[in-house]
């Protein structure tokens, strides 16, 4: 198969790293190196404190990169300021896990939605605006009628769907969805993983759906990418990486996941994996790359 067209992000060998006092450092992302092709998901996957959410922040340019190299469409953007970072802000959205915590509760939703495309001068109150706002809350499965109320009126999995409406109120590109259904019940979350395909064929957009929980990716994943300790473990398609898994790590995860299929259950043995969690201030050596 050839590649015709370059990747919608790229990341080269991203370090970011904290200084934390006392001189030292906490090695958050240590040479990751990734990309997301136009219109497909890269699930990234990793316990608490692997650098998912560190990794996310700093192509969103929430974290300034240590060092590394950040392309979007082709363009360099590691050092995006002023007008560029503003028309990045635009291309490129997040949704966060808590939908209690990242929307306003003193605000209505129809003001939530509205917002972005307020502060960045792209529409006016009134009624084309509300119009504006009935579709984006109708796409993500809500009524439009939601837009006259408070965030509180609402499930975790319709202030969800609140957040995606918001996120794509610009018209963006590339969505990082941050644990964006690890809060929520198994079969809200199958609700929102769908919502989050359906929107993908239809508007063609890429993800970087970060979960720690490596079975949450598979049915919307095209590749993925397991993080331990702020390196990348294993990088490869969503079927490999379940059927043929090659790092230990992988296998670990797998295994700590839960299966539908009892038969699948007993013929699989638990791994546990023994000793401490390394440490990100002093970070393991050696860790073995499988990168495919
Ligand atoms: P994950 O999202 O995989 O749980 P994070 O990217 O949030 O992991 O964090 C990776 C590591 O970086 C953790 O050890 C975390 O404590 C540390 N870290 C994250 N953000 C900061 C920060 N702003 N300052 C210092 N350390 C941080
Ligand atoms: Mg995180």
């Amino acid at each position: 198969m050839s590649e015709t067209k370059s990747p919608l992000l790229q990341v080269e060998d991203l370090v970011v790293r904290f200084p934390v006092g006392h001189g030292r450092v906490v090695h958050a992302v240590e040479g990751v190196t990734f990309d997301i092709p136009a219109g497909e998901t890269l699930g990234l996957v990793g316990e608490s404190g692997s650098g998912k959410s560190t990794t996310g922040f700093a192509i969103l340019h929430r974290h300034q990169p240590t060092s590394g190299t950040l392309r979007f469409d082709g363009r360099d953007i590691t050092h995006a300021t002023g007008k560029e970072l503003r028309a990045l802000r635009r291309d490129m959205q997040i949704i966060f896990q808590d939908p209690y915590a990242s929307l306003n509760a003193r605000m209505k939703v129809g003001d939530i939605v509205a917002e972005p495309l307020i502060v960045h001068g792209l529409a006016k109150q009134g009624k084309e605006l509300r119009e504006r706002v009935g579709t984006l809350l109708e796409q993500c499965g809500l009524r439009a009628a939601a837009m006259t109320r408070y965030p509180n009126a609402f499930s975790g999995g319709e202030r969800q769907r609140i957040a995606i409406a918001r996120a794509l109120a610009l018209h963006p590109r590339l969505i990082v969805a941050d644990e964006a259904v690890s809060a929520l019940d198994v079969s809200i979350q199958a609700q929102i993983i769908n919502l989050l395909a359906d929107l993908q064929r239809e508007q063609g957009l890429s993800y970087l759906f970060i979960s720690h929980n490596l079975a949450v990716v598979r049915n919307l994943a095209h590749r993925v990418m397991i993080m331990y300790a702020g390196k990348v473990m294993e990088l490869g398609p969503v079927e490999e990486i379940f059927e043929r898994p090659r790092n230990p790590y992988t296998l670990a995860l797998l295994s700590a996941a839960p299966v539908a299929d009892p038969k699948i259950e007993r013929r699989r043995e638990r791994i546990v994996l023994r000793g401490e969690v390394p440490s990100v201030i002093a970070p393991p050596t050696g860790c073995r790359f499988n990168t495919r």
